[in-house]
């Protein structure tokens, strides 16, 4: 059955409405589009979580800092819309950023400690624009689930805090990052990489493995493992670090020694692409 799309807020939470007076759940997998396996993988837990699923496809202006990455930032609708109708999505809520945010829109949702580090540091604004928005498509949707990726760990982080803060009873749940085969991470961002820099965006893991299994042989201090990491990645000099952390995975401070509950995070810039990356580095 073909999927249904949807472009305003009020029409969603009216259809949203109907169904839960019907006995139906609702959940959400919120994404900017330009969906990859990654995002088909959120939609595969989604489909088995709820009744009703909802894709949200919104390249969400306010959480861009740069206007050149909001520009550049890839669309591909009419694929899109094949993906969602081959994982068995419901209804595509599309929204114009102009319904989303007309004139005279004041709001803003905003968190503490958790958004400061990593990613806050580098992208001003950025999780301001992320919370916002998703409190908006958590509203509209009147969704009892959300699928986020573990990919954008500190988003995922801030959305469930945010979800138990603001007692929205909705359950956040965490989905694994998906990778290609040679272990770079699925990202809309990599259709804007030549072969090369694709070929140089394995540092990236690469690094985040080396560290990884160094402190499976033992080695458990922070800085030598955060040292061993900055290493390996100056192998490939055409990609500037960004940071390279390792955070309890909870609250994201900083460790000095790992412990049971610990994620490298990595940010950098291969030519004009700013990827992202992250994993389990627990002992
Ligand atoms: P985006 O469209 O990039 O904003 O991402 C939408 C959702 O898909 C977020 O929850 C991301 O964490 C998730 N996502 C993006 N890439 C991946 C991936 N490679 N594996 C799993 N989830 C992902």
């Amino acid at each position: 059955m073909a999927v249904e799309v949807i472009r305003v807020p009020g029409e969603l939470r009216q259809k949203a409405d109907a169904l839960h007076r019907q006995g139906k759940s609702m959940g959400i997998v919120p994404t900017m589009g330009a969906l990859h396996e990654g995002h088909a993988a959120l939609m595969k837990c989604g489909r088995s979580g709820c009744d009703v699923l909802v894709v949200s496809v919104f390249v969400n202006p306010i959480q861009f800092n740069q206007a050149s990455d909001l520009e550049n930032y890839p669309r591909t609708w009419e694929a899109d819309v094949a993906i969602c109708e081959r994982m068995g999505v419901d209804i595509i809520y599309a929204p114009t950023a102009e319904t989303m945010y007309p004139e005279g829109f004041q709001s803003k949702v905003s968190l503490g400690s958790i958004t400061q580090p990593m990613e806050g540091a580098g992208r001003p604004g950025h999780f301001d624009g992320v919370a916002t928005v998703v409190s908006k498509l958590f509203n509209a949707s009147r969704a009892q689930f959300a699928w986020f990726g573990e990919k954008d760990f500190q988003q995922l982080k801030m959305i469930t805090q945010m979800a138990k803060d603001m007692d929205s009873g909705i359950q956040v749940v965490p989905v694994p990052t998906v990778r290609e085969p040679d272990g770079l991470a699925l990202s809309s961002r990599n259709r804007r990489l030549s072969a090369q820099q694709r070929q140089d965006a394995l540092s990236l893991s690469r690094s985040m493995i080396r560290m990884i299994d160094t402190a499976k042989s033992g080695e458990h201090d922070v800085a030598r493992l955060l040292e061993l990491g900055k290493r390996e990645l100056a192998q490939t000099p055409s990609v500037i670090l960004e940071y390279l952390e390792i955070v309890d995975a909870t609250s994201l401070q900083r460790l000095e020694r790992l412990h049971a509950n610990a994620r490298v995070l990595i940010a950098a810039q291969v030519g004009a692409v700013r990827l992202i990356d992250n994993m389990d580095i627990s002992i």
